[in-house]
């Protein structure tokens, strides 16, 4: 008899643990609460323009290789488009132009020979901070319970480059501000980057988010996978020896393990309440959320050659330039042949702001950074409240393990304990730990030979 497991959400960590238990043999049901996979990547109409639009702009590097193995299954990984190496162009808001331009040699030599050159800082920044990465990619660094603006003070990194480097990479890779972020799991994601020749390379979709994963459906159905969808986990029933799930109509599913793969919240509101107590379930209170401010604007013209740009100095941090990234009808781009995403991280300080001020002040920040007289013709704004968790020292040591003291149900999902921040590559990595997990409980119990039915 197949073994059954029920996944509860169908976001980039469902879909993973989805795939890697159903390619096991196991018999696997995902619910899902809203009618499409994808989670916190997805696309929608924006019914002004007619143009198809992301929740936010998401940046890939070539060290996906988890998130990758999903668009692999899918057959759409072709839809990325890959940096041959680390490049990010830089604008400051006096219009000062800047490369981080790592294409002179393969790997972590071609970053280093690449912050020797970066402009607009002094050289002993740059040494400052060449060995401080260095050390970090050595193991050679304290980090255990230092923000990363603290690391940065420790080792008496100078104010230029962690205004133009530090705080970039910290907001793009931790969606935090420097004095919130654990430098621990900003030392991982240095690793993690700068393990191989190309991982460091940036990664963009170039066709709407959501059609990268689309195609799960089918595939799923295809190899013997069951998706429920508009089907909200009301709680979890754990009695001993069993697990089932709770739906909102009141049915109830049962399984030989459950793989919760939604947000901390979201799990927080399906445990049931005697669990909360619990030393492992403890700290999930102590979790908090970042959020994202995404602006997109449709403009008269183009204003710029590059695929995106971080900018210094101003609220708006990363312009990323949609007519060059993505694909779009004709006839869209001749009604709008400008198409921004603005992006602002770790905006948890400025997320009620009125949005229409919010975008005209950004909006002047980019015209005069790129000297264009662009008009706007229309614009939209996303505000992610809680687009990823707070990776903050403290919290770095108490993320929550796939494998869950309570028999049968297991954790995954980006907040939960995989050594990344939350992105799409820890959310995979998160859900490739559960089905490991969960495949290792079946082997320790197969002579408990027990199947559960539906
Ligand atoms: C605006 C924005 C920009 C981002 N930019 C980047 C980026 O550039 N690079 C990057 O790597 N990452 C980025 N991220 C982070 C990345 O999107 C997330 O880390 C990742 O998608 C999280 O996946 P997940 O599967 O852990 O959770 P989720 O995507 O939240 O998936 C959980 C799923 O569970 C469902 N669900 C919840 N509760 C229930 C329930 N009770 N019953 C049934 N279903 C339920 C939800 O509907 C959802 O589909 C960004 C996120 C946002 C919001």
């Amino acid at each position: 008899m197949k073994k059954k497991v029920i996944i509860i959400g169908a976001g980039i960590a469902g879909i993973a643990s989805a795939i890697e238990l159903a390619q096991k043999g196991v018999e696997v049901t995902v619910i899902e609460r809203r009618a499409f996979p994808g989670g916190r990547m997805y696309s929608f109409m924006d019914n002004d323009t007619d143009e198809l639009i992301d929740n936010g702009q998401h940046l890939m590097a070539g060290a996906y290789i988890h998130f990758f193995n999903i668009l692999k299954n899918l057959n759409t990984f072709h839809l990325l488009e890959f940096q041959k190496s680390l490049k990010v162009p830089f604008i400051d808001k006096d219009c000062n132009k800047s490369l981080l331009d790592s294409s002179a040699f393969p790997g972590k030599a071609g970053f280093l020979y690449g912050l020797l050159r970066f402009s607009g800082i002094s050289f002993n920044s740059k040494i400052s901070t060449i060995k401080l990465i260095r050390n970090l990619l050595n193991d050679n660094v304290e980090c255990e319970g230092l923000t990363v603006a603290q690391l940065l003070v420790v080792n008496h990194i100078p104010k230029d480059i962690t205004e133009r480097f530090w705080e970039p990479l910290c907001l793009a890779a931790m969606n935090l501000n420097i004095k919130d972020a654990a430098a621990q799991l900003l030392a991982n994601v240095l690793k993690r980057l700068f393990q191989k020749g190309r991982t460091s390379a940036l990664a963009f979709s170039k066709a709407p988010l959501s059609n990268l994963i689309e195609p799960f459906n089918k595939w799923f159905l295809n190899i013997g996978g069951k998706v429920i969808y508009k089907t909200n986990v009301k709680e979890l029933q754990i009695e001993e020896n069993r697990i089932s799930v709770i739906l909102d109509n009141n049915d109830i599913l049962t399984a030989d393990a459950v793989i919760s793969a939604i947000p901390y919240h979201a799990f927080m509101k399906i445990l049931p309440e005697k669990y909360h107590d619990y030393l492992f379930f403890k700290t999930l209170k102590d979790y908090k959320s970042s959020s994202i401010i995404s602006m997109y604007l449709w403009l008269d013209k183009n204003i710029s050659e590059n695929n995106f740009t971080g900018m210094i100095g101003t609220k708006t941090q990363w312009v990323f330039n949609r007519r060059n990234i993505c694909e779009a009808d004709k006839s869209i781009i001749e009604k709008y042949p400008g198409h921004l995403t603005l992006t602002i991280s770790g905006a948890n300080d400025i997320i009620d702001s009125e949005q229409e001020t919010l975008v005209m002040e950004c909006f002047k920040e980019v015209k005069t950074a790129f000297k264009s007289d662009a008009n706007l013709l229309a614009w939209k704004v996303i505000k992610e409240k809680r687009a990823t968790f707070i990776a903050s020292p403290g919290m770095e040591e108490t993320r929550l393990s796939q494998q869950t003291p309570i028999d049968k149900l297991f954790l995954a999902g980006d907040w939960t304990a995989t050594g990344l921040p939350a992105t799409l590559e820890g959310a995979a990595f998160s859900g490739v730990l559960a089905a490991e997990s969960v495949i290792n409980y079946f082997e320790e119990n197969k002579n408990n030979n027990m199947t559960t039915k539906y």
